[in-house]
């Protein structure tokens, strides 16, 4: 089982990302490189970085397993202002750099909202910004996400995923696929293999390199995306387990972005150790933060 969460990227960078996975005992993780809200980011410390790679090595813990995710504010859908689309495009380019210089393959992308403009230019859109990274940039994966569908947003179903990496066509264009998102989407997340088989027969399961496992808030089809702990939402335990145990996806890092628990009004906690606990025993706890 390879299961980690979203951790922090301070100070420290991966090293304190990967000191945070560890106390969740989790063998795999997912960073923004800076706050997911904004672009300001600090270059890469030197001896930061050597002592991840110890600790990553002294920890079993598989560069491979380790995610970075992309800021949620860049957007390659929109075009109509071109200086943000170019911000986007470049901002991406070094978010790809500075992967390549912390050793990890993978970046988790939002395709992007296609704000005032239908649906396929936005995706038109979204196909030339991944061209020309694709094209400035080398050896990392760019993951484009599974998305609810929330607003314009694009990626909302397996043919517009389908569209954008099967027109890329690129080894290093691949998808992480979030179980709330399709849940939000319309796809039911109990009949998993049948998402599967759609998804291997129109892009290829190959294509698939990492999961967010998130249980969520809304009704499936609701286009919602608000994500719940494992277990506590309209998903379920069960469904949610199958797809962390399911052998077709075995090799495949699975990371929870599920929210922090509230202990009292001022404080909350991450729920990541209980949950990957839980996952690993395979048995949900309705008491599990109590
Ligand atoms: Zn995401």
């Amino acid at each position: 089982m390879i299961i980690g969460s979203h951790v922090s990227f301070g100070e420290e960078q991966l090293f304190g990302s990967l000191k945070e996975a560890i106390s969740y005992n989790a063998n795999a993780l997912m960073f923004y490189t800076g706050a997911p809200q904004n672009t300001i980011r600090k270059p890469i410390n030197k001896d930061y970085f050597d002592k991840a790679i110890a600790l990553a090595k002294s920890n079993n813990i598989e560069f491979k397993n380790i995610v970075c995710h992309a800021p949620y504010i860049i957007n390659l859908a929109n075009r109509k202002e071109p200086e943000k689309w170019d911000f986007s495009i470049n901002f991406l380019i070094q978010e790809l750099n500075r992967c390549l210089e912390l050793g990890v393959d993978k970046i988790v992308v939002h395709p992007g909202s296609s704000v005032g403009i239908t649906q396929e230019e936005g995706i038109n859109n979204i196909i030339d910004a991944l061209n020309i990274i694709l094209n400035k940039t080398k050896d990392v994966n760019i993951l484009i996400e599974t998305m609810a569908g929330k607003g314009n947003e694009c990626g909302r179903n397996i043919d517009q995923v389908a569209n954008i990496v099967n027109t890329i066509n690129s080894d290093r264009l691949c998808v992480c696929v979030d179980t709330c998102h399709i849940n939000d989407a319309g796809y039911d997340v109990n009949s998993f293999d049948k998402y599967l088989d759609e998804f291997d027969q129109k892009i290829g399961i190959d294509k698939i390199k990492c999961i967010h496992i998130n249980d969520s808030k809304n009704e499936l089809g609701s286009h919602k995306d608000r994500h719940e702990n494992i277990g506590f939402g309209t998903i379920g335990f069960d469904a949610l387990y199958n797809v962390l145990i399911n052998k077709r996806l075995e090799n495949i890092p699975k990371i929870l972005e599920t929210p922090y628990i509230e202990i009292d009004a001022k404080t909350k906690k991450p729920p990541y150790k209980e949950e990957i606990e839980m996952l690993k025993e395979g048995v949900f706890n309705p008491n599990l933060f109590k």
